[in-house]
């Protein structure tokens, strides 16, 4: 089960940004203590769940992913956020593998502690004091009977995953459900935007409305099960960036798409981290249907615009539909073998339910040890001390720079320092402009963190934050010339150099 883990890598992906292998080990294997970010509400960035994927996801497809889809799609309803749906989609996963089975454990001998046999069934594998047999084997209501039942766990949004699902299921080991995890990020990530429990939709691979050429009749790949590689090398781009490559990636079946370059004409795209390029070569039909696709859910997914076939289309002029464009000369110049779509620096709230999930998880070994961390690796590119600021220069507000500034690229996740609870998010504060987020790690010590742009704070005031979770993007709000952490630490209130401060508890900047 699940040995497929087809989106794993790109997933991963989006809690690695910012760099160095750090968060690799992050939904492979360790113990993931932590809980859900207040941004994470329901409803609001939940999953809202347009058609399940023809392929595979992470192992899983077909009765998997619409069974997969009627867990999010119940899960939201109830008001559960991203965080909760996970759960208990991983735990259909141990249970079932995510098949409604009119049958249970039974069947292997398994019997309960007293020696009857169990009468577990359906997705849920829940026993007859569930429900009826019938309520037990709808999806739709044993997913029902899940979340109710999840939501008596007295503090289960602060439990691992696996143990809040065994406080539901009381199955015999507790950590059962740890290995599904990744493979549950995974697919909810994949079904980000999909009607939950309706039947799969066929392919919009039809002449596109929009008044583009007309497709190619051969599409090898339409309406059968699709070759989607395991996962896409983007390089260094934004986490909805890598989101939107998933989604679209898994749903049309692309084998290949273009990320982060950074010599490219369009600034705020490829260097930026923004733009892809769904490589479609001479599949014109594939080409339209992605581009129908993104232009339908160009709010939910933070579209800014898209350029195909010599053509470009604005989210913010839709009105105006495609525009044609200048002859650059070759095809692939020209976009005919590839839409490209350009993200908005700030994550759509379709994105922005994967970026939540992201939020939610932590490096290992977080909470209660003390530990501190760079919140991001990234070069120093202005220390803390006097500055001298020409006139008009921007700057950062002051002639006293009192932080460290970390260079990288908009959207680049950042890490809480240590472990706190989180005093401020918000809007200009203490001196710092843009958007600001206070962590306060007990004994006299705080550090602050800012510049981020809207949609970049993921902690609201009052959050218990483990080091290493992943608080904020970054961004270029406020007194800022360029996308930049800049990280401050202040010990009784007073601002002190982060550098050396860091590089004492072994976690130097830079
Ligand atoms: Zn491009
Ligand atoms: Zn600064």
């Amino acid at each position: 089960m699940g040995e497929v883990r087809k989106l794993l890598a790109a997933v991963v992906v989006l809690a690695l940004l910012g760099g160095a292998g750090l968060a690799l080990v992050l939904f492979v294997g360790a113990g993931l203590s932590n809980r859900p970010q207040a941004w994470c509400q329901p409803g609001g960035s939940g999953v809202d769940v347009a058609g399940v994927p023809d392929g595979e996801v992470a192992g899983y497809a077909g009765e998997q992913l619409q069974n997969a889809a009627t867990i999010l799609r119940v899960g939201k309803e109830l008001g559960f956020d991203p965080w909760g749906q996970t759960v208990a989609v991983m735990t259909a996963m141990g249970e079932s593998s995510l098949r409604n089975l009119p049958f249970g454990d039974a069947v292997h001998g398994v019997t309960n502690p007293d020696g009857r046999p169990t009468t577990s069934v359906g997705l849920f594998q829940q026993q007859d004091n569930w429900g009826s047999y019938a309520e037990r084997m709808a999806p739709e209501r044993s997913a029902r009977l899940f979340f109710q039942a999840l939501d008596r766990v007295e503090g289960w949004r602060e439990l691992e995953p696996t143990i809040a699902a065994n406080r539901v299921q009381r199955n015999a080991d507790p950590r059962h459900y740890a290995k599904y995890w990744a493979d549950a990020v995974a697919v909810v990530a994949a079904l980000a935007g999909v009607p939950g429990g309706q039947p799969t939709p066929t392919p919009p691979a039809g002449p596109s409305p929009s008044g583009g050429p007309s497709p190619s009749a051969t599409s090898p790949g339409t309406g059968a099960v699709p070759a989607v590689p395991a996962s896409y090398d983007l390089g260094p781009v934004a986490p909805h960036t890598a989101a939107v490559a998933a989604e679209i990636g898994q749903r049309f079946a692309v084998a290949e798409i273009g990320g982060y370059r950074e010599n490219a004409v369009d600034s705020g795209g490829h260097p930026a981290g923004l733009a892809l390029d769904f490589m479609v070569g001479d599949d014109a039909a594939k080409g339209d249907a992605i581009v129908d696709y993104a232009i339908a859910n160009a709010t939910r997914l933070g579209i800014d615009y898209i350029i195909w076939r010599q053509r470009i289309w604005f989210a913010a002029s839709p009105q105006d539909g495609w525009r044609l464009m200048d002859d650059r000369g070759s095809p692939t110049a020209n976009h005919m073998d590839h839409p490209h779509i350009n993200l908005s620096p700030a994550p759509g709230p379709g994105a922005g339910a994967l970026t939540c999930l992201m939020a939610s998880s932590v490096r290992p070994a977080a909470f209660g040890t003390g530990q501190w961390l760079a919140p991001l690796d990234a070069p120093v590119s202005s220390r803390y001390g006097p500055r001298v600021l020409a006139v008009g220069d921007g700057g950062e507000g002051s002639h006293f720079h009192a932080g460290t500034d970390l260079a990288a690229a908009c959207g680049t996740p950042v890490y809480a320092a240590a472990e706190g609870v989180v005093t401020y998010a918000g809007g200009p504060f203490r001196g710092l402009t843009g958007r600001v987020v206070f962590v306060d790690h007990g004994g006299g010590v705080e550090t602050s963190y800012n510049h981020m742009d809207a949609g970049g704070v993921l902690v609201r005031s009052g959050d218990h934050v483990a080091a290493g979770q992943v608080i904020a993007l970054v961004g270029n709000s406020g007194n800022s010339t360029g996308c930049h952490l800049h990280f401050g630490v202040y010990e009784n209130g007073r601002h002190v150099d982060p550098e050396p401060f860091m590089a004492a508890l072994g976690a130097p900047l830079g």
